[in-house]
């Protein structure tokens, strides 16, 4: 079956359409710098498929959330944050403040973050 075309504003950044500041990718997942940082390092981590948000995610996309929970641990290490801290969000749905719908795990740090969110 032909996948639907992702028309979301990261569907654009996978295909190339439009720039990104891509700091790590593989053959799974793409993290880039979120285009308006909250905090001194501010990366997105993406799937490359699909998945609206991590609600719309499947029991097979088990070892994929997985995974990309692994890269924002390893994106954290090689942006110098690990060691002071650093947080990672994902925003599901209206009352949860998503905005973009394709998964994305924000990876925030650099600066002592606020508990709770707003
Ligand atoms: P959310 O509000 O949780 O769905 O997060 C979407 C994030 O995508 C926001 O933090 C936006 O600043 C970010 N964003 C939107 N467009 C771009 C873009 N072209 N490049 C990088 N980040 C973007």
């Amino acid at each position: 079956m032909a996948e639907q075309r992702n028309d979301t504003v990261f569907g654009m950044i996978l295909r190339g359409e439009i720039p990104a500041d891509i700091v790590y990718e593989d053959e799974l997942a793409v993290a880039f710098r979120d285009i308006a940082p909250q905090a001194p390092v501010h990366v997105l981590v993406i799937p490359r498929r699909r998945v609206r948000s991590l609600a719309h995610a499947a029991a097979d996309d088990q070892a994929l959330v997985g995974h990309l929970l692994s890269v924002c641990a390893a994106v954290a290490e090689q942006e110098g944050v690990a060691e002071s801290g650093y947080r990672v969000v994902t925003n599901i749905g209206e009352n949860g403040g998503q905005s973009v719908d394709h998964l994305h795990f924000h990876v925030l740090g650099g600066r002592r973050l606020s508990w709770p969110p707003g």
